[in-house]
């Protein structure tokens, strides 16, 4: 089809510079000592998944960092499974 409209493309908005931005201090984060270390400690004392009782492999944030949420606050944190954390991030995903 010789007369498509084109596609609109506009490849300067292609992953903006603040999405990317965002993305690599949310994975420093997650990568640092500090969140190890807490993130170990929490499990421990909390070995549980909050949704279904189930071992629990994910330690979440409540209120995403994303959304404001602290990240180093032990209140904020909660225990999931991988099933369940991946249950929630989707849901948020569609906030
Ligand atoms: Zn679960």
């Amino acid at each position: 089809m010789p007369n498509a409209p084109k596609p609109k493309r506009r490849p300067w908005l292609q992953g903006s510079q603040h999405n990317s931005k965002e993305r690599v201090v949310r994975n420093k984060f997650y990568h640092s000592t500090r969140w190890r270390k807490l993130r170990g400690m929490f499990i421990k004392e909390y070995p549980l998944c909050v949704e279904c009782n189930g071992i629990g492999k994910v330690v979440d944030h409540i209120k995403s960092i994303k959304m404001g949420g602290e990240e180093l606050d032990w209140d904020n944190l909660q225990t999931m499974c991988h099933r369940c954390h991946n249950i929630k991030s989707g849901k948020e995903a569609h906030l």
